[in-house]
């Protein structure tokens, strides 16, 4: 594989240090890549803050333009990042590309945005108009799950905004993101953007900086909290996408057959590897046998394979230590539940755990209690309706939940009481950079995508005149 260099400054510099990147799919390491010094970190702070003062007096049109410039450069790239990112994080091919045109979609769509100044009153007595000016230099903090998608959240508003950034992968998928730095490089001015990566160790000193005004955090929901005391001291302003444990709900009037596709999507994509994935489902007792009949005989056809071979549908975990931990759920599954599809881990090399479809198993069991990031769904009995509302929302999590039904005002009845984020109608993990998302609870604080996500990027600030 080839060389990755951090982009720091404007030029792309070699790590301190070095670290193994792994190919979940053979345990292979692909590449030493470059590892930062605390110092390096500081570096690159410094020099967005020095660019700073420029981009940010520089016309918004002219920041349109050069994300544009990125998205253009993303799309005819498309297949080298596809290619990376299928091999650091496991994905499928076809996945990683679609998830690679989607970051492109995401640049596209925010330059597509303003941030127009607002008169909030013209009147004899005054004049009070509202403006968006930029925050300064913002850290973003990003997870493995979808290294290149969840760049897309925040770069583009943090810069159509006029804020200049230091981005942080996660160290177990650091590749297409330093290679994403590379080939934009020379778009913007110096300074404007730097990328490093680490091994879990520089998040804390970033989140610390006196010099980082915001940070915009997607991760764990643990993690998000050591992230919001880090900022306290210099009341930094944040945004955190963190865990979820979403419900889905198919109500009595649901038809199995029908729904099953759809829900064995919403909660094995990315092998269950979705913040937003179906991750407890609530099925009436009705239909409790013949739904988990359809999930089994979904879960048993799924091609489980390296995402680099066509046709693979689910790649493995994306790391060793999330491997072990979605074992220990499997330990779970079996002593607490009744596991009818998968249950076990490959006899091959690379992180590969079969779809696990896990039925008669309730809560305080940890499968069902705790969000299990990979692809083993606890299936759940109930017979009323009040009492799986009851039951779903029993939780500290809030981002996604779903209900299944054919019966739309019911279901939507259903949906409004659901203490979550995103509420879907007979599907789940329909997104779009229009639609606004954000968590209830503890999956969250604040929005990301459309206006409200770019106006976290933000300070507002209103100018009031005596007339
Ligand atoms: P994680 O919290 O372990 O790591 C996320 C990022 O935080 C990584 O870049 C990591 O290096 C960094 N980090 C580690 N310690 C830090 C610290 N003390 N301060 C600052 N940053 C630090 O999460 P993960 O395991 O990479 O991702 C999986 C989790 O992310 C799941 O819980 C999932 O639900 C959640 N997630 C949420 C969303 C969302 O939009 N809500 C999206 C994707 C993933």
């Amino acid at each position: 594989m080839e060389n990755f260099n951090f982009l720091i400054n404007g030029r792309l510099v070699a790590g301190a240090k070095t670290m193994p990147v792994v190919n979940p799919a053979t345990e292979e390491v692909l590449v030493q890549c470059p590892r930062a010094s605390e110092e390096q970190l500081n570096e690159a702070v410094a020099a967005a803050k020095a660019a700073f003062p420029a981009w940010a007096a520089t016309p918004i049109e002219e920041r349109r333009k050069l994300i544009v410039r990125m998205a253009e450069t993303i799309e005819k790239n498309c297949a080298d990042l596809a290619r990376i990112l299928t091999q650091e994080q496991g994905k499928p091919l076809a996945d990683a590309t679609a998830e690679t045109m989607g970051m492109a979609g995401f640049f596209r769509y925010f330059a597509s945005l303003d941030l127009p100044m607002r008169v909030i009153e013209d009147s004899k007595g005054r004049k009070v108009e509202a403006y968006r000016r930029p925050l300064g230099v913002i850290g973003a903090i990003i997870p493995w799950n979808f290294p290149l998608m969840i760049l897309s959240f925040k770069l583009p508003p943090a810069l159509l905004a006029g804020n200049t950034l230091v981005v942080k992968p996660a160290p177990t998928t650091p590749l297409a993101s330093l290679k994403f730095a590379e080939l934009v490089a020379d778009i913007l001015p110096k300074g404007v953007l730097n990328f490093i990566a680490d091994a879990n160790d520089l998040g804390d000193a970033l989140t610390h900086h006196p010099d980082v005004r915001k940070i915009s955090f997607t991760g764990s929901t643990a993690t998000g909290k050591k992230v919001m005391a880090s900022a306290a001291e210099t009341l930094k302003r944040i945004t955190l996408e963190l865990g979820g444990n979403d419900a889905g709900v198919v109500l009595d009037d649901a038809k199995p057959k029908a729904v099953a596709k759809g829900i064995f999507e919403g909660a094995f994509q990315n092998s269950g590897q979705v913040c937003l994935a179906i991750k407890r489902l609530y099925v009436h007792e009705s239909i409790y046998d013949e739904m988990c009949h359809e999930l089994v005989q979904l879960a048993e056809a799924a091609v489980v394979d390296d995402g680099l071979k066509q046709g693979t549908q689910l790649g493995p975990l994306q790391n060793k230590m999330q491997y072990e931990k979605v074992k220990g759920f499997l330990d779970d599954a079996r002593k607490n539940g009744k596991v009818v599809a998968g249950g076990e881990v490959m006899d091959r090399p690379g992180y590969f755990i079969r779809p696990t479809i896990v039925r008669d198993i309730s809560e305080g069991s940890r499968l069902v209690d705790e969000e299990q990031f990979g692809p083993v769904l606890p299936v759940l009995k109930y017979s009323d309706t009040d009492e799986a509302i009851k039951r779903a929302n029993n939780t500290a999590y809030g981002l996604g939940a779903s209900v299944w039904s054919s019966n739309l005002e019911r279901a939507h009845d259903v949906a409004s009481r659901l203490e979550a984020g995103t509420v879907w109608i007979n599907k789940h993990l329909d997104m779009a950079p229009h639609i606004p998302f954000g968590g209830a609870k503890n999956s969250g604080l604040g929005t990301e995508f459309a206006e409200e996500g770019l106006n976290e990027f933000t300070q507002l600030q209103v100018i009031n005149m005596a007339r």
